[in-house]
């Protein structure tokens, strides 16, 4: 079942004399459940392809259609309804807000969605599956860099998302922490039956996801899955995709 599909996407932004093409036709499809990494130059797109897929940004072309839905013919309130309800976002810098303790970040999506009642013993249950059910009233400032990115994680999966973004979501822990993350989120994937889509500039990171889209200049260059026996891609695979 394909939970994504994106049909000849464009985003064009327009300077003093010239158009930037930042994403420049791409068409794909994601099937629900895929783990995916989306690696490329700085500039190549994959930031903007993210928003798009977020539905954080309106193309200048083409389609994002997100389980079914057509997202561009949508208004902003329910395209904001759809984002709340179908979408989860880890992001670099972990974007939890410094007044509040663990389990209160985890909950925070559920003010903009209507599944509030058990909403406390769903953060509590996630925090726990992350690991951090000792670390529930500590506020990001009282947690590490890898600790505050598995509330991240907790909160991204709090509404029930299909899908997962994450823009560089190891870009700011130590190699050995950012195994640790895209190993969690693996989990959460197979366990949630979650997709996830990761940009990001580590191929030890897109080593461990089955399938890598390489941009170039707004356009797909290439698109490598493992094969179901293989565990994960092959060394050679990997060097085609990100070399
Ligand atoms: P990446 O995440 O791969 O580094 P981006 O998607 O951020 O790439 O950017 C792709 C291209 O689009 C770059 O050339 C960038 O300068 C340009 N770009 C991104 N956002 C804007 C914007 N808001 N206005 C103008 N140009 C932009
Ligand atoms: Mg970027």
């Amino acid at each position: 079942m394909a939970s994504i599909e994106l049909h000849e996407l464009t985003k064009h932004y327009k300077q003093a004399h010239t158009i930037v093409r930042a994403v420049d036709g791409i068409t794909l499809t994601v099937d629900a459940g895929e783990f995916i990494s989306i690696v490329g130059r700085s500039g190549s797109g994959k930031t903007t392809t993210l928003d798009l897929l977020g539905l954080l940004l309106r193309p200048t072309s083409g389609q994002v259609m997100i389980d079914g839905v057509d997202t561009g013919k949508l208004r902003d309130g329910a395209r904001a309804e759809l984002r709340a309800r179908k979408l989860g976002f880890v992001f670099q810098d972990f974007n939890l807000l410094p007044g509040l303790d663990a389990i209160q970040n985890v909950m925070l999506p559920l003010r903009y969605s209507k599944h509030g009642k058990d909403g406390k013993a769903r953060a509590a249950a996630l925090l726990d599956e992350v690991g951090l059910i000792d670390r529930i009233h500590h506020r990001p400032d009282q947690m590490s860099g890898g600790e505050k990115q598995r509330v991240a994680i907790a909160r991204s999966l709090i509404n029930k998302p299909s899908l997962v973004l994450g823009d560089e979501p190891t870009g700011e822990v130590d190699s050995e922490t950012s195994q640790q993350i895209v190993g969690l989120m693996r989990r959460m994937n197979r366990e949630h039956g979650v997709t996830f889509i990761l940009v990001t500039h580590d191929t030890d990171v897109a080593a461990q996801t089955d399938r890598v889209i390489r941009l170039k200049d707004g356009k797909v260059v290439s698109d490598v899955r493992a094969t179901p026996e293989q565990k994960f891609l092959s060394g050679a695979d990997l060097q085609g995709a990100i070399a």
